[in-house]
């Protein structure tokens, strides 16, 4: 099987990999993987938001011929910057740009790890293109699932899911050959920095960000504190393995050493485990259906501690909650709960919002915007928009009244 894949890559060449938001959490640790398979894979493009420094480091390194800062008026910048380095690496901006990273003719591989609703139309696009689509930007998924499906069966792209739980579960899947006979999707969570916290009052940023096992960007650091990152799993398995909420449990799973399970008719549960390293499930998805060395630590069983698993507390963290009810009531919910949560992470970060008040903020979204499910893209990015302003607008009253 190695034979096979060297051989096949020394025929025809490394295949080309487009990296949206190389300067994130994911972005370096699939940069770390494919710097370990020089012989099988090649940087092609990156692109970040506002990181031009780093971006420009990163086009030192991995020579990609693509380079995109999100922001435009960074361009010049980057521009210069690259210049100064002696590399004639093309240089785009904005959201064309980004579109061209996710569609480039060079790139075969598409890791989409831009974080929140501003990945959703490259996600889409390289979906569109045919890519082998690594999705890590789970929040593309929660709101645009149905139209993200079609564009990647339209485009002949191939979807594997980058996320530890959906990795696991589709290896669970994959291992049990069908989705026959499956009787329900079990989803761990490691119950983030707050498992056993009784007062949230006075959380700061700093602390929702210290997260026990895992190391990640700032938003999806406070998604696991508030459990909404959990919510947004439970919708995102929902689309990517067609199972519906009564199919998919969650268990607090504090070591974050099983990944996430598969329970089958006959009793039989699948586990798929590892040390918590997001390097494994990227080598997965980039050498499915071969295995390809991660980096990653081999779990020590003799060295761990116990595993425990415990039911989520759905009253000290009512996001779950909250997500589960959008998941009931339909896409449109979900568009909502996703841009609301956006919006209100963002104001707790920059500490205009109580930690306490995300899930109000959320809350009075769900209940004030109602409408079908959108058809197209630009439907889902209306009702996106829609629920920002309304997000906005109800921290703007906490802050002025002080109420929730
Ligand atoms: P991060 O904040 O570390 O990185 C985000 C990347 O997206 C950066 O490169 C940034 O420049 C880029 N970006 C941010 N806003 C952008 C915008 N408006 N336009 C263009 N680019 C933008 O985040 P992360 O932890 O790497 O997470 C990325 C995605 O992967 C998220 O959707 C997250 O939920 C998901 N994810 C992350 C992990 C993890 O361990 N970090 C695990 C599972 C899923
Ligand atoms: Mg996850």
């Amino acid at each position: 099987m190695v034979e096979a894949v060297q051989s096949r890559a020394a025929q025809q060449g490394p295949r080309g990999v487009s990296i949206l938001g190389a300067t994130g959490s994911i972005g370096a640790s699939t940069l770390d993987v494919i710097a370990r398979h020089p012989g099988q894979f090649r940087v092609v493009a990156v692109t970040a938001h506002t990181k031009v420094a780093e971006l420009a480091a990163l086009c030192v390194q991995h020579r990609p011929h693509l380079a995109v800062i999100g922001d435009p008026g960074r361009e010049p910048e980057l521009r210069a910057l690259l210049r100064r380095a002696g590399l004639s690496t093309r240089v785009g901006s904005g959201i064309e740009g980004l579109l061209e990273a996710a569609q480039s003719q060079d790139a075969a591989v598409v890791v989409a790890a831009i974080v929140g609703a501003a990945g959703l139309l490259p996600t889409i696009a390289a979906a569109r293109a045919g890519k082998r689509l690594l999705l890590a930007n789970k929040e593309a998924i929660v709101c645009a699932g149905a139209l993200l499906l079609e564009a990647v069966r339209s485009g002949g792209a191939t979807l594997l899911p980058l996320d530890s739980e959906h990795n696991a579960i589709h290896q669970c899947l994959a291992g049990a050959g069908s989705h026959e006979g499956v009787r329900r999707l079990i989803l761990t969570a490691s119950g983030g920095p707050f498992r056993e916290c009784r007062d949230f009052s006075a959380v700061t940023p700093e602390q929702a960000c210290a997260h026990p096992n895992w190391r990640m960007g700032r938003k999806i650091s406070v998604d696991s504190a508030t459990l909404m990152n959990k919510g947004l799993e439970v919708i995102e398995a929902s689309w990517l393995f067609g199972f519906a909420r009564g199919q998919i449990d969650v268990v607090v799973h504090p070591q974050s050493v099983v990944h996430s399970m598969v329970e089958f008719g006959d009793g039989s549960v699948l586990a798929q485990m590892g040390t918590p390293d997001m390097r494994t499930p990227i080598a997965y998805a980039l050498g499915f259906p071969q295995r390809i060395d991660s980096g990653s630590e081999p779990l020590n069983f003799l060295r761990m501690a116990a595993l425990t698993f415990e039911a989520p507390d759905l009253d000290r963290f009512p996001c779950l909650a909250l997500a589960y009810r959008a998941l009931e009531a339909g896409p449109t919910a979900s568009i909502v709960l996703n841009a609301a949560n956006e919006i209100a992470v963002e104001a707790f970060l920059a500490r205009g919002l109580p930690f306490t008040a995300i899930a109000a903020v959320i809350s009075e979204a769900l209940d004030a915007i109602a409408a079908p499910a959108p058809e197209s893209v630009d439907g889902v990015l209306q009702i996106d928009a829609l629920a920002r302003r309304h997000a906005r607008q109800a921290i703007a009253e906490i802050a002025a009244t002080g109420v929730r």
